[in-house]
């Protein structure tokens, strides 16, 4: 939390100094060399809000339209995500279930929320409960979030089984492509400075 105690060293030439509050578009440079240090994106909050909220839209998507289709004797054969970690679940392989689930559901939709519960509050000038509890929570949970391993695990396989079956890719896998870049663009818009900042405004 930028308290006017809070130290930031610089890139350039390590000169620590300490963190000052920004207006909207500023930049902090260094004292002594003129290096970046940090800098206020303009409507960082909001357009994190935005990605945020355009991301759980795929999000629902991803997860209840098929992934892939299979086209195997004239047979179209579907997977949705759920449904091949329930599938793992019953064939035994209930660690790989877990995994799956945990890293491409639960800790994309934990994350997802917290950051929606953070910043739709201060969207409108009122402050989330127990704060530090949530932005404990996503430093936890983005560690955990693998959607980029996951698609890029499907498109591997994908291509190793197009000689065996016609595939046909599923709306999912568009929206997770989709989910992947706003989650991206969401983490970063996620600025912690500006959200402490923004929170010390609205109190
Ligand atoms: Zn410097």
């Amino acid at each position: 939390m930028p308290d006017g105690n809070q130290l930031i060293a610089c890139h350039e030439c390590d000169l620590l100094q300490h963190e000052v509050a920004l207006p909207e578009g500023g930049v902090a440079r260094c004292r002594r060399c003129g290096g970046l240090l940090y800098r206020s994106h303009p409507r960082g909050l909001e357009r994190a809000l935005a990605y945020t909220l355009g991301a759980l839209v795929l999000f629902v998507i991803s997860n209840t339209f098929p992934i892939v289709g299979l086209e195997v004797n004239g047979d179209l054969i579907q997977a949705t995500l759920l449904g091949t970690v329930s599938m793992l679940y019953r064939d035994g392989m209930w660690l790989v279930a877990a995994l799956l689930l945990f890293t491409t559901v639960l800790a994309p939709l934990v994350h997802l929320l917290a950051m929606l519960y953070v910043l739709l509050p201060l969207q409108f000038g009122a402050l989330p409960r127990s704060p530090e509890l949530v932005v404990r929570v996503l430093t936890e949970v983005k560690h955990w979030g693998m959607v980029e391993v996951f698609v890029l695990g499907v498109l591997v396989s994908l291509v190793k089984l197009a000689d065996l079956a016609k595939i046909v890719p599923g709306v999912a896998l568009w929206s997770f492509g989709g989910l992947m870049i706003l989650f991206t663009a969401a983490s970063i818009a996620f600025d912690p400075r500006q959200i402490w900042l923004k929170m010390e405004h609205a109190s």
